[in-house]
This record gives structure tokens, C-alpha cells and sequence, in this order.
């Protein structure tokens, strides 16, 4: 059943959310008749997102309590999970199993379909983002209609932020399971990164690097190197080992992350940054991200450092990060392999958005494009010029939801024709 909604706010309290209900289904019939009688509805994972993204002025909708689906076919590496279930529900299970996700993002708290809706990702040269796991979906439309969309014939349907309808179960593509060891090294000068980028991004299956801006060097560098791969020696590219388990962020405690200095241990305990059963990150944040073409990485690099000075004082951390190209339209990865630059901003939108205006301007001529689920300033037609297939995914959302159901005060703006 559904209830009135007194007030509610995302994981870090910057949105509010203005539905006038919400509910959670305890089976299929039951969320196709709730989607179906609503005048605006929207699908609401954990709600971690930074931006207003899974606002609605309607029914707020969690999958969570649908039936936990696990259907693993180990044969077809394929699995078919509930669409509310976090990363830390099913990896252990795929785990137990033998079998993997090929990554995962720094945390392992958010759910599914949350995540795959707005193209979340984690880093690694070769891997794509967490929705290019995504074999099929299963969809109840506006009508209240379910239906199944293979990502195959749909491509624009699976980074779709909430605007195709409401994602119950997901078949996501598997690996063997695979073991990955940590090692962190500290004090990498910008100027190697700007020089050798393409080189420090290979040395592994993942790698992360990490600045405050105080200083023109990555603080941590965060490799996961999978499987029996050999682990760089004491110093590497001017940065040294670090001796003890670190947090990204300085003074928070290592015990939060997963293990580093090498200790081995199962693909879902070290491709997150963060354990599940801790608060990731600093708990007290907004988020902002921007994705470049991987060859524009050093001079975006660059045009950042230039900015230092004015994103210091704001900034917790920053990540740089690399994402695969897909073919997902309004993935920001689509068609480009990606190196993402990420902040972990003061929990103040007074000082974080004036700072975000100045990333904005510096990274503008890089065509960059911004994480959907975190802050940002852009307008909607720059956003949509920014994707080659945006026509093309209106036509799909509307043929899905003609009436703009799904539709909320992020969206609408960017699914109306512009100029
Ligand atoms: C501490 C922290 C660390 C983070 N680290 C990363 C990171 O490493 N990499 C990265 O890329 N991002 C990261 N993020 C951002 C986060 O991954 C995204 O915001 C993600 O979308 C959150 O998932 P969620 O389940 O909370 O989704 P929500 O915020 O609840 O919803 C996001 C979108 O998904 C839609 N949605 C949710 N469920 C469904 C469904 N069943 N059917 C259809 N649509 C649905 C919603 O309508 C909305 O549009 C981080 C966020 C936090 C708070």
C-alpha cells in the first residue's frame, strides 16, 4: 500500500524529495496496478544520487520488497536479480557461486537499477560502466504493462534515468570470479600523471587517484590488480608505498575501506573502495563529476590544477578515474572512452556551487559530460547537446511514457525538445 509522505531527503540531505506518496510493493501485480493508477510516478533506489534526479511530484516507488531474485544460469554466466537489491546483496551470493561482476563502483550500498539508471561506474581501463552488465531488463511501463527490453535492440533504455519506467528485475552478464589484491601509493606529482597518463591508467585492472588540490600531486593512487597480475615495486612513478591502510580522505579511518598492502581477497571486497557495512566516503558531502574523452584527460588535468587554489578549500577529495566506451545513448561514456574526474565537496552548496561553475568553465571545451546522479550547474541544452543520441532517447521515452509520467523537474526540461 501506499502512504503520504511527510518529508523526505536523499542519503546526504542537499535534495527533498515532493512526492506526495510513496510505497513499496511486495509483488509484481501490485507495483504494475500502482504504476498504472498514478498520475506521476518515479522509481526511488537508495537514494543516493547527489542531483534531484529521482524526484516526482507523484508516487515514489521502491522495488525492495519485490521478491529477491538470484536465477543464476553459471553455464550462460548470466543472473537475474530483484532491480532493488543493493551490490552488497548479491555479490556475496555470485560469489558463493563462482561467478563475478566484472566491477563495481566505490561503494557497494546503492542498489541495482538505482545505479545502472544513471550510468554509475567504477574505474579500469577496460571496464565500462555498471549498466553495460545489463543483458536484459524487465520494465513495467506507464500502462502498467511489463516489459522485457534486451539491451541489444535497446540500447537507450538501460542508462535511462527513471523516464522508461519502473525496472523490477535485471539479467546481468557475469565473469568467473577473479581475486584482486591493493596497493596504494602516495605523493604521485600531477606532472607524471599529465606525461605518462595512459601508462599509470594500465598498470591496473582499476585504478584510482586521489588529490586534495593543496598540492600539485595525486595524495593516494589506488591500484587493484586482478588475479596473479605483479605488483608494482616500492616507489612508481614518483610516488612511494604506503605503509599502512589509508582512507582517500585524510583523518578518516581505514578501517571504512577495503584492505590494502596486498592482502588478497574476492573481487567484491576490494573493487569497492568502501566496506558495506561502514558509511562511505565522509558521510557529510555533495558530489560532483565530469567525464572527458580519455585523451583530453591531461589537459583536463591541467585546466583543474589551474584552479587549485580556488578548489581546495572546498574539496574533501578528488578521484580521476577511467571508464571503457559503450554504446549506451545517454551513458556518459557513450562512444568514448572516458577518464572521470570526481569531487567530493564540503557539505556546503554555498561554496560548492560557485566552485562547480568554475569546473564547469574550465572543462567546457572538453565537452564534458556530467555524472547524472551528482551535482551539477550545466543547463539542459548543453547537457543534451552533449549526447549524440538525445533525439533519439525522447522518441524512446516517449513512446514508453507518453504522457510523461515518469517525467520530474531535472527531466522534463531535458526530455522537451530544446530550440
Ligand atoms: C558515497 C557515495 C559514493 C558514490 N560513488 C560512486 C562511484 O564510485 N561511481 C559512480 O558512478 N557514482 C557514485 N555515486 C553516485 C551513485 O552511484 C548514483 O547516484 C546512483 O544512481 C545511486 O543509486 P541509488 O540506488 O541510490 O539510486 P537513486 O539515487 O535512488 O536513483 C537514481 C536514479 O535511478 C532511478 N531508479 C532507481 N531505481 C529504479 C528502478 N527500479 N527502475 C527505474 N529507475 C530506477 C531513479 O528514478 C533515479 O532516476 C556515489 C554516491 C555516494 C552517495
Amino acid at each position: 500500500m501506499s502512504q503520504a509522505v511527510p518529508q523526505l531527503r536523499n542519503w546526504a540531505g542537499n535534495v527533498r524529495f515532493h512526492a506526495t506518496e510513496i510505497a513499496s510493493p511486495a509483488s509484481l501485480p501490485e507495483l504494475q496496478r500502482l504504476v498504472a493508477g498514478s498520475r506521476r510516478a518515479r522509481a526511488l533506489g537508495t537514494a543516493h544520487s547527489f542531483s534531484p534526479i529521482a524526484d516526482t511530484d507523484g508516487l515514489l516507488v521502491s522495488v525492495a520488497r519485490l521478491p529477491a531474485l538470484a536465477e543464476l544460469d553459471g553455464d550462460r554466466l548470466l543472473a537475474r536479480v530483484g532491480a532493488g537489491l543493493r551490490y552488497s546483496d548479491i555479490a556475496p551470493r555470485l560469489h558463493a557461486r563462482g561467478l563475478a561482476l566484472p566491477n563495481l563502483a566505490s561503494l557497494p550500498h546503492i542498489s541495482v537499477a538505482g545505479a545502472i539508471a544513471t550510468g554509475t561506474h567504477g574505474s579500469g581501463d577496460g571496464n565500462g560502466s555498471l549498466a553495460t552488465a545489463v543483458y536484459e531488463q524487465e520494465l513495467v511501463m506507464a500502462d502498467g504493462d511489463l516489459v522485457t527490453l534486451r539491451t541489444a535492440d535497446a540500447p537507450g533504455s538501460v542508462v535511462a534515468l527513471g523516464a522508461c519506467g519502473v525496472v523490477a528485475a535485471l539479467t546481468l552478464r557475469l565473469v568467473p570470479a577473479f581475486s584482486v589484491r591493493q596497493y596504494v601509493y602516495t605523493a604521485v606529482p600531477f606532472g607524471a600523471a599529465i606525461e605518462h597518463f595512459d601508462e599509470l591508467t594500465a598498470s591496473a585492472y582499476s585504478v584510482s587517484m586521489f588529490t586534495d588540490w593543496r598540492a600539485p600531486r595525486f595524495t593516494q593512487v589506488w591500484l587493484k590488480l586482478a588475479g596473479p597480475a605483479e605488483p608494482p615495486g616500492e616507489h612508481w612513478f614518483g610516488g612511494t608505498a604506503a605503509g599502512e591502510d589509508l582512507h582517500p580522505i585524510a583523518g578518516m579511518p581505514a578501517a571504512n575501506c577495503s584492505p590494502q598492502r596486498g592482502r588478497p581477497g574476492p573481487w567484491h571486497e576490494r573493487l569497492p573502495h568502501f566496506r558495506p557495512e561502514f558509511t562511505p566516503s565522509a558521510g557529510e558531502e555533495l558530489q560532483s563529476e565530469y567525464l572527458v574523452a580519455r585523451q583530453d584527460a591531461p589537459a583536463a588535468l591541467a585546466a583543474l590544477a589551474a584552479l587549485a587554489a580556488e578548489l581546495a578549500p572546498v574539496t574533501q577529495v578528488s578521484e580521476v578515474r577511467t571508464v571503457a566506451a559503450d554504446d549506451l545513448w545517454l551513458s556518459p561514456a557513450y562512444q568514448r572512452a572516458s577518464a572521470a574526474f570526481h569531487f567530493t565537496w564540503v557539505p556546503d552548496p554555498a561554496v560548492v556551487l560557485p566552485a562547480v561553475a568554475k569546473v564547469e568553465a574550465a572543462l567546457a571545451p572538453l565537452a564534458a559530460r556530467p555524472h547524472w546522479g551528482k551535482v551539477f550547474g550545466y543547463d539542459p541544452g548543453t547537457v543534451a547537446g552533449r549526447y549524440p543520441r538525445m533525439a533519439d532517447f525522447r522518441h524512446l521515452a516517449a513512446e514508453l511514457d507518453p504522457h510523461g509520467k515518469f517525467g520530474n523537474r531535472m527531466l522534463d526540461p531535458l526530455l522537451r525538445e530544446l530550440g
